[in-house]
């Protein structure tokens, strides 16, 4: 799809490049004519001031010697002896010739120039357009199971002419499980481009309370695994997106407690280094492998472990949105982990908000 718009941006490079080289070679071609006509004119006057010297040796200092602008010979220039017409032919034919080959060189190297350039000009088009089908296969795809699930469901239980109100109630709750499912996934979606546009607003924002309220909506699954959240924040406050910092501490808190055994532990700890607030969050859950740790950012990326040994429900947006309100925040983010002994996330934060003019990010 992208060879024919890359040959159609050389050609338009190539004529660019023609219209420029040709003017230019055209310009160069009148200046030097213009010059060799001038320099022919003056040799030729030069040879015939040189012959009338010698024709008439005894006159005194007539003609007068030759000199640059002398009024006798600017007299003499208002009828200049004629050159040899094919001495000129010949050397504008050469000059000719000579641009001919510098336009035909410059126009071939151009050539490979120009479709290396559009190729640089369309990657990143490319990589955005390829990374919006991807998008919208793996949201159909996810949008389409419990979406079928449901329709299953209802097709059997129409089918059932001995379906009892018990079995209709039950086929309702199975469905509202699914519209659950879904529900948090289109919220998921409206998150990920809502933090992808921008953030709402910047403040000094206190670690303590970001961490508390994000504590309080993981509780419940704590509670329900008996695992314990530790903090050591130190009181540290940065300029940021409060609602922002919440969500992160939530996603990375989640995730802690949804992929750690019953009765474990989560180290949430925080401290400032070289004007960068650093957070890490620790457990002792089932791990990440080294192959698949340079994907778990990317959006709708689920390890296999979490899939297979965990069973947790997720759809792999949590962390890509995580990314984009460290992003937004001109922060990074470095995961270290160890299959069954325990992941720890670092997040590196500037603690003063810095004005960007330019900012070109793209999709995870
Ligand atoms: P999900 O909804 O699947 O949790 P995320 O984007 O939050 O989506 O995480 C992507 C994947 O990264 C998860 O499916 C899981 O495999 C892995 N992962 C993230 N955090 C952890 C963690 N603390 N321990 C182990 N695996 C994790």
């Amino acid at each position: 799809m992208f060879r024919p718009a890359r040959i159609k941006l050389t050609a338009w490079y190539l004529l660019i490049i023609t219209v420029i080289s040709v003017s230019f070679s055209i310009v160069v071609y009148t200046g030097m004519t213009a010059e060799v006509r001038r320099s022919l004119g003056r040799q030729a006057l030069r040879a015939y001031i040189q012959r009338e010297k010698s024709q008439v040796p005894d006159q005194g200092p007539f003609p007068p010697p030759f000199v640059e602008g002398s009024p006798d010979l600017r007299a003499r220039s208002l009828h200049p002896p004629a050159f040899d017409p094919q001495v000129f032919a010949e050397t504008k034919r050469r000059i000719a010739v000579q641009l001919v080959f510098i336009n035909l060189g410059l126009l071939t190297i151009s050539g490979f120039a120009a479709y290396f350039l559009a190729g640089r000009t369309l990657k990143p088009i490319e990589e955005m357009l390829y990374e919006q089908e991807r998008f919208t296969a793996d949201a159909s795809h996810e949008l389409r199971t419990p979406l079928t699930a449901m329709k299953t469901e209802i097709e059997v239980a129409l089918r059932d002419p001995s379906f009892t109100q018990d079995q209709a109630r039950e086929l309702m709750r199975s469905n509202l499980e699914e519209i659950d499912k879904l529900q948090t996934l289109s919220d998921h979606l409206l998150t990920l481009s809502r933090y992808q546009k921008g953030l709402d607003s910047r403040g000094e924002v206190g670690l303590v309370d970001v961490f508390n309220q994000a504590v309080k909506k993981i509780q419940p699954l704590a509670e329900a695994k008996n695992i314990q959240i530790l903090s050591d924040l130190q009181n540290i406050s940065l300029e940021a997106d409060k609602t922002g910092l919440v969500q992160l501490f939530t996603i990375f808190l989640d995730n802690a407690v949804k992929y750690s055994p019953e009765n474990s532990k989560v180290n949430v700890a925080a401290t400032v280094k070289k004007n960068k607030v650093v957070i890490t969050v620790q457990d002792s859950g089932i791990g990440i492998r080294a192959s698949e740790l340079p994907y778990i950012f990317n959006r709708f990326y689920r390890a296999d472990a979490s899939r297979t040994k965990s069973q947790v429900h997720g759809y792999g947006l949590g962390l890509a949105i995580a990314k984009s309100i460290i992003d937004q925040h001109s922060g990074k983010v470095d995961v270290k982990s160890t299959p069954e002994k325990g992941t720890t996330f670092t997040i590196s934060l500037p603690q003063k908000h810095r004005k960007k003019f330019f900012r070109i990010s793209r999709p995870t």
